[in-house]
């Protein structure tokens, strides 16, 4: 059975984007539940995702607070590749994965999967990333971007746990080494 956090999470973009000062979009819905925060901090999501939370909790709807961004059209990415010195920064920030490139190499943003959420902006080093109206309204693509989002967020996880095993055979090793030596 879906929990209210669930109806709420569904009602947002899944854009990962931050821009309502939670880490992700779950963490506002969780936030919201439990009334720690306002149904009006979610840029992307705009005037018809507060509406829609207000019918959800059955309150009053209320503008977007300015304080957190404002209501944009939809935008994607684009990386001026000639510009681009392969930092991988980039593809770090990137909530959904939607970046392909490695170190030293040109990137390459995933026009049909980016949700325009802006956090490869900043990080970029040589600011070759700039966003450009679309047609694709990928912000709204939520199941989309939100089973990316996961997938990255297993992966990440993956990556920590493969390096502590890597760290704890790699220190087996060594006082190994010490104890055939002393
Ligand atoms: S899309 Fe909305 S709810 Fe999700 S992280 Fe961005 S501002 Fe927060
Ligand atoms: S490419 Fe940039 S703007 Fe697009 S989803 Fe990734 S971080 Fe957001
Ligand atoms: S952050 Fe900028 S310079 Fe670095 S890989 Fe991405 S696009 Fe290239």
């Amino acid at each position: 059975m879906k929990t209210l956090v669930d109806r709420i999470d569904a009602l947002l973009p899944q854009t990962q984007c931050r821009k309502c000062t939670f880490t992700a979009c779950r963490p506002y819905a969780e936030a919201i539940a439990s009334g720690d925060a306002n149904i009006n901090q979610c840029p992307p999501g705009g005037q018809k995702g507060i509406d829609a939370l207000a019918t959800l909790l059955d309150v009053k709807s209320i503008p977007l607070n300015p304080e957190y961004g404002e209501e944009k059209p939809a935008r994607v990415a684009l990386i001026i590749e000639e510009d681009c010195i392969g930092c991988v920064k980039c593809i770090q920030a990137c909530p959904i994965d939607a970046i392909i490139g490695a170190a030293k190499q040109m990137h390459t943003i995933i026009a049909t999967e980016c949700t325009g959420c802006e956090l490869c902006i900043e990080p970029c080093p040589v600011d070759c990333i700039t966003l450009q109206p679309t047609s694709n309204d990928n912000g709204y693509q939520t199941e989309k971007a939100k089973m990316r989002y996961e997938a990255k967020v297993q992966r990440q996880a993956q990556e920590i746990k493969q390096k502590a095993e890597r760290d704890k055979r790699r220190k087996a090793a060594l006082a190994k080494l010490i104890a055939a030596k002393k």
